[in-house]
């Protein structure tokens, strides 16, 4: 393994995993109110291949990377509803299938 220290030329993405201590929430329940969780320097996230929490610096770009990949997905799951009368028929035609009782006669 090459530990590369110094300024990087491209933004890695690390893979991150949820979590432990605080299950991804970035915060830990106590008895009267939330505490920021340390182990994942309250992100939620911790590194997947360590299990340690990110430096904060670092946490912001991967989070947003990360971020940026999930709106990406997010556009692309819409886009589809976004087209028209078809996607639109879909959605009414779900909604419809058993639902509406027409006893007009
Ligand atoms: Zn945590």
């Amino acid at each position: 393994m090459n530990k590369t220290h110094g300024p990087a030329f491209k933004k890695a993405v690390i893979e991150l995993d949820r979590c432990p201590a605080c299950r991804g929430m970035a915060v830990i329940k106590g008895v009267f109110h939330e505490m920021a969780c340390v182990q994942c320097n309250a992100s939620g996230w911790v590194v997947a291949a360590t299990g340690e929490a990110l430096p904060v610096d670092e946490l912001v770009t991967q989070l947003s990377l990360r971020l940026q990949a999930a709106q990406r997905q997010i556009e692309q799951l819409n886009k589809p509803a976004l087209m028209g009368p078809a996607a639109q028929y879909q959605q009414n035609n779900r909604r419809g299938a058993g639902g509406t009782n027409y006893t007009g006669d």
